[in-house]
């Protein structure tokens, strides 16, 4: 949905881009016409008030009395004004082209009027025209004019857009600035990514302790995760923690209709902070400023762009000494950013909010079940085990949907039955957006996961498992085995990248053994195991089929479409088809009869997985003890000798 939001304000950038997004030239441009619209709708002149003026050529000569005489007399004038000082007098249409004549000093005449009368001239008087009359109408009115008309529509807008079409001022009233009451303790769940960020206030409270040891002050973190899981509320919790001042903004009201109000708007934003620091700065959804300068396409947005580069500006312009001010922002897409935003001085310290597991989301309901009348049969337990997946965000929303519905069925107390419909209803609303997994699918994903995790722990060679999981993220991934890589580790002996293959093959042997059928679940790991195979012979030497010969293909885009030129020869291109192939299939046996002998552990870590959702690399490690039977810890478990890869 961010994404979404996203496109649109770069839509209306484009769009908006050029003469709308300068606006002085807006300005500049909308006081001529205003002038000149003024000028035909209240005419000041009496030549054009007396009609005989107006769609003609028109032009105006300054002549003397004794010529404008003449001219009376020959006929050639229709109309004279009379005023105090001056005479103006319309002449006849001649050739399409009619020419006012102006008399500025008149010499007093008593026989102008009877001229006039015998020559059939009609004429009036006017009210002389002074120069600050002429000014008043002529510009400065219609200025005014359009100067209320366009603040009036500044404020409409800004109304609707949360923000001000004049950018300077305007933006005061888009950053929010409080000092929070919101503590730790509110946001349920989530421990580690408390955990990291609970030294941020630490430090916002005695920063001389740090300053004085010479330590190095993050100025930003990067709150990672999906909508709804509580990111703001972590940011808030910890200026409410550190007891200083919280600016929250959003990325994208930074960007706006003109080009150079979202860079002004950031030095607002830090200039402000600096003001009132101690403060935590938050940008939520920062991703809409912060996309990859490489991801926008040909030509790219200015305006995005400037706000971004004014960001990075002010980040690595304040010292975090005296007041410090320490930067959060929010995003469920980290993998979209503008890798200059990561870099060291800036955001380089990423903390993961997830999806809250089954203990998180009982938590989060616990927090959020105060204040509200439940009836003793209220399992708090039971509404987190039917809530798999759900968010923070969603929990909240659920228990207030369970409290109206009990206010709406007039009842006191809201009961079990108010809640499970309120599930219903948010679950039905959210099917809509995003998948939800069934029971059965659920199942599977924890037997994939529990495959992975088995063979991890058991295969010489594997990296160890840090976490198995099967809350979902996103909608691509349903489950995931997380490993722990050893640290500095730039090479891989042969016998690792077979222990990567079995790892990546367990999941799918894992729905073989354990539920009879497989699912579309395992294709991205069979592609990498392929990967991993394919380039084993072919840029690494380890194999017989190609020996030391590396094999490169190549597309080649002039050929059109998909066509590969390769420099070796289509036997040894079968050879090596067939050689992956076989090696996946027997790679794929060993793994499905470790499983076999490894039956127990699987079930009974898939039990667990299914109950809580998220377990730990130490549990797994226990869970297959328990099983009695051993994980690797050197020595030559179930790695079988026969590698003739
Ligand atoms: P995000 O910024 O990640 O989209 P929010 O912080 O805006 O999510 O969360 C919205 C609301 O959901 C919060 O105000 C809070 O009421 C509720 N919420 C989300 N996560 C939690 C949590 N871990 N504990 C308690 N409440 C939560
Ligand atoms: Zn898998």
């Amino acid at each position: 949905m961010a994404n979404q939001k996203n496109n649109n304000n770069d839509n209306n950038n484009n769009d908006d881009k050029g003469f709308f997004n300068n606006p002085i030239l807006v300005f500049v441009i909308f006081s001529i016409v205003s002038v000149m619209v003024f000028k035909t709708l209240f005419p000041q002149d009496d030549m054009n008030a007396n009609g005989a003026a107006g769609t003609f050529g028109q032009q105006q000569k300054i002549v003397s009395y004794s010529d404008l005489k003449k001219l009376i007399n020959d006929g050639s004038i229709e109309y004279v004004g009379i005023g105090a000082t001056t005479i103006k007098a319309t002449g006849k249409v001649a050739n399409g082209e009619q020419v006012t004549y102006k008399v500025q000093r008149v010499v007093p005449d008593a026989a102008l009027i009877s001229t006039l009368e015998s020559k059939g001239v009609a004429y009036g008087a006017f009210s002389e025209e002074n120069l600050l009359g002429d000014m008043l109408f002529g510009w400065v009115l219609p200025i005014l004019i359009f100067f209320l008309i366009w603040s009036f529509l500044a404020k409409r807008m800004a109304k609707s857009m949360g923000g001000g079409i004049l950018g300077m001022g305007g933006s005061k009233k888009m950053i929010n600035s409080e000092k929070p009451n919101v503590k730790f303790e509110d946001m349920a769940g989530n421990k580690e990514a408390k955990e990291e960020v609970a030294e941020i206030v630490d430090f916002l409270k005695s920063p001389d302790r740090y300053v004085n040891l010479g330590a190095q002050i993050p100025k930003g973190v990067l709150l990672v995760g999906p909508p709804g899981t509580g990111k703001t509320l972590l940011a808030k919790a910890v200026a409410g923690e550190a007891d200083v001042e919280f600016l929250s903004v959003t990325g994208s009201s930074f960007i706006e209709m003109f080009v150079g109000v979202g860079a002004s708007r950031v030095r607002d934003l830090f200039e402000q902070a600096k003001k009132v620091a101690p403060a935590i700065i938050f940008i939520d959804e920062i991703d809409a400023i912060g996309k990859s300068r490489a991801s926008g396409g040909i030509g790219g947005n200015d305006e995005r762009e400037q706000t971004l580069n004014q960001l990075l500006a002010e980040m690595d312009g304040f010292s975090s000494a005296g007041a410090p001010v320490i930067v959060l922002a929010a995003t469920n897409r980290p993998e979209i950013l503008d890798p200059a935003l990561l870099r060291p001085g800036r955001f380089d310290r990423q903390v993961l909010v997830d999806k809250p597991d089954l203990e998180g989301r009982v938590e989060i309901l616990n927090v959020h079940i105060k204040g509200v009348k439940v009836g003793k049969n209220v399992d708090l337990r039971e509404i987190a085990v039917m809530t798999a997946g759900l968010a923070g965000a969603d929990l909240a929303n659920i228990i207030n949907e369970a409290a109206l519905l009990a206010g709406r069925g007039n009842k006191d107390e809201v009961s079990p039955e108010h809640f499970k419909e309120a599930v219903e209803r948010q679950i039905a609303g959210l099917e809509k957006k995003s998948r939800r997994i069934s029971p059965k699918e659920r199942e599977i994903v924890a037997y994939h996961e529990s495959g992975h995790a088995v063979m991890a722990e058991v295969t010489k060679g594997a990296k160890k498992v840090n976490k198995v999981s099967i809350v979902p993220r996103g909608l691509a991934a349903l489950g995931y085995t997380l490993n722990t890589p050893e640290e500095n580790k730039y090479l891989m002996q042969k016998h690792e990248l077979i222990a990567e293959v079995d790892v990546l093959l367990g999941g799918r042997a894992a729905e073989q053994v354990f539920i009879g059928e497989i699912s579309t679940g395992a294709g991205n790991d069979l592609e990498r195991a392929t990967e991993i195979i394919k380039a084993m012979a072919s840029v690494y030497g380890m194999s017989e089929v190609a020996g030391l010969m590396v094999l490169s293909r190549q597309t080649n885009q002039f050929l059109g479409g998909g066509q590969t030129s390769k420099d070796y020869s289509d036997k040894l291109a079968q050879d090596l088809d067939q050689h992956i192939k076989n090696t996946l299939n027997e790679r794929y046996d060993h793994v499905v009869k470790t499983l076999s002998e490894y039956r127990e552990s699987v079930e009974l870590m898939t039990k667990e997985l299914l109950k809580v959702e998220v377990i730990s690399g130490e549990r797994v490690r226990e869970l297959i003890k328990q099983t009695g039977k051993e994980i690797y810890e050197g020595g030559d478990l179930h790695q079988d000798g026969k590698n003739n890869l």
